[in-house]
């Protein structure tokens, strides 16, 4: 599944950090959330779907 994360809403919340530590990371300097896997396989999609409902801004978009 591909990942886009729209980095201009993202306020570094950390929530998709949370949901999906296979996925997102946020260093201790990061201005944005890194994306450490932008098409991760199929058996994180639940995870990647939780990401993207908890983050507060809606920055983060699924595709197929
Ligand atoms: S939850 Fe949303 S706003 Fe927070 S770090 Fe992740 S993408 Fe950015």
């Amino acid at each position: 599944m591909k990942i886009t994360v729209d980095f201009d809403h993202c306020e570094v919340h950390g929530d998709c950090v949370v949901a999906a530590p296979e996925v997102f990371d946020i260093g201790d300097d990061d201005d944005v959330v890194q994306v450490l896997d932008d098409n991760p396989g199929e058996e994180l999609r639940t995870k990647v779907e939780t990401a993207a409902k908890m983050c507060p801004v809606a920055a983060i978009k699924l595709g197929a």
